[in-house]
């Protein structure tokens, strides 16, 4: 509740200087608390403190502005009318805030996309009946029991919902979290995740939950650098900015389905699961007139029975990168839009991801987010630019990208490996048989494989001395 409030409260702050904007930031705002309570609950000592500073940082905002209804009283933040991104110290919560740029679509119905046998762009999308955003949509609906023909012939694990997608939360599930694979609960992946990239300092730069008003920011910056990135889109916002989403597809960069509501998917039904994969992947095809075979779950919130429904589904989960104390390789920039921390710290986070990343074997993906004005500033002003001039230098890419795969993979209509996405494996006997998370080498990058390559550097050090 407490970070309810705080993210109403962000949100009115917004929506009071820019009218429709309410929508976006409160319903992710609400999602992303309750991700900050799961994250902080959920693992070692980093976390611990995180969940401290968050609190602390919660309880204060409580304390000042009470309920959402009295927040709304309250003076907004000025609006900022300069046309440069504001100084690290001044980005957080309550910072200044800029009017979205104005933004027009950069390519028509017709337009040919640069990837090899893609049809031309569809016409323009109809916005009507679709289910409503942000919403978890009606599984009953003759489209999701069409979807749910999918799994049939497919091995779906008969694990239960979580109670709310938290290890807290749900101490039985967190109890079988290494037997289900539940990342959520110490960060166990599948050979068939995809969590780092193969080849070292390679970097797979994603972000999630737009398009966005912002996220016209972030395209520019990524065009004037030359960098292309993996983008996993919210179906709700598909639909609001569909524009967006064709300039990040046209302009070379990967897309993929992040769900509907960005609800966490190990405590839906299996219905439900489909319902928000299926909506998202067909809001996409409309839209782009491609269909993604990636995915990315909300909160990394990811179990057997969930990847199983996305493989059927032809979706290939995509995680990021973790370590056994949590999230090195999450940017938290979602944190310092939610109030948690000042922008700072995120940068301070984005340089220790970077110092990580120069010691580990392989590659790396990483988190960050183009739903919010800070965490595109934070990624626009400072942690782009510190990627790009980082000794020794990273390849910055998109996820299929840095698998080495094709462009023509990334999408069902010009795939040519008919093979992939993989076949439903996730539990099958060839696909780590103990269940303790160590990926192979080429896809991914578990915790425990982690770990034992820490210790295994400080055994061949100290053996050097
Ligand atoms: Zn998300």
């Amino acid at each position: 509740m407490k970070f309810g409030a705080l993210l109403l409260f962000a949100g009115l702050q917004v929506a009071l200087v820019h009218g429709d904007i309410i929508k976006v930031h409160h319903a992710h705002g609400n999602n992303h608390a309750r991700m900050a309570k799961r994250q902080a609950s959920a693992s070692g000592s980093s976390s611990g403190s995180a969940s401290r500073s968050a609190s602390g940082s919660a309880s204060g905002s409580q304390a000042a502005s009470g309920s959402g209804t009295s927040a709304a009283s309250r003076t907004p933040p000025p609006l900022d009318t300069s046309t440069t991104i504001p100084p690290v110290a001044s980005i957080s919560l309550g910072m200044p805030t800029k009017a979205p740029p104005s933004y027009t679509a950069s390519f028509a119905p017709g337009a040919t996309p640069p990837i090899a046998g893609a049809p031309k762009i569809p016409k323009a999308l109809v916005k009507t009946g679709w289910p409503p955003a942000d919403k978890v949509p009606d599984p009953s609906s003759p489209e999701v029991q069409e979807w749910m023909k999918e799994l049939e012939g497919f091995t779906i694990p008969n694990i239960p919902p979580t109670k709310d997608g938290s290890c807290a939360g749900d101490p039985t599930a967190a109890s079988q979290a290494k037997q289900h694979g539940w990342w959520t609960c110490g960060g166990w992946t599948r050979d068939t995740d995809i969590a780092a990239c193969p080849d070292k300092l390679d970097w797979g730069l994603t972000f999630d939950d737009g398009p966005s008003f912002y996220t016209p920011n972030l395209l520019k910056k990524l065009k004037a650098t030359g960098v292309k990135a993996s983008f996993y889109a919210v179906g709700s916002r598909t639909i609001e900015r569909p524009d967006m989403l064709i300039d990040e597809y046209m302009s070379g960069h990967e897309v993929g389905v992040h769900t509907w509501s960005h609800p966490s998917l190990t405590m839906l039904t299996t219905e439900q699961i489909v319902a928000e994969l299926g909506w998202t992947r067909k809001a996409i095809k409309t839209i782009l007139g491609v269909t993604p075979v990636t995915m990315r779950p909300p909160r990394g919130d990811i179990d057997d029975r969930v990847r199983a429904i996305s493989l059927a589904m032809g979706l290939v989960p995509v995680l990021w990168t973790s370590t056994a104390d949590g999230g090195k390789f999450d940017s938290n920039d979602w944190r310092v839009a939610g109030g948690e921390f000042p922008g700072q710290k995120s940068v301070d986070i984005y340089n220790d991801i970077m110092k990580n990343a120069s010691i580990i074997p392989t590659g790396f993906v990483t988190l960050q987010h183009d739903l919010f004005e800070i965490t595109v500033d934070l990624a626009v002003g400072y942690t782009l630019d510190s990627a790009l001039s980082h000794t020794p230098k990273f390849a910055l890419q998109p996820v299929g990208h840095c698998q080495k795969w094709d462009a023509t993979e990334l999408y069902r209509e010009t795939r040519k490996n008919t093979s992939f996405p993989y076949t439903n494996t996730s539990r099958g006997a060839s696909i780590d048989i103990d269940g303790d998370g160590q990926m192979d080498a080429a896809l991914g990058f578990g915790v425990p494989l982690w770990t034992s390559l820490l210790a295994l550097t400080s055994v061949l050090y100290a053996v050097s001395l």
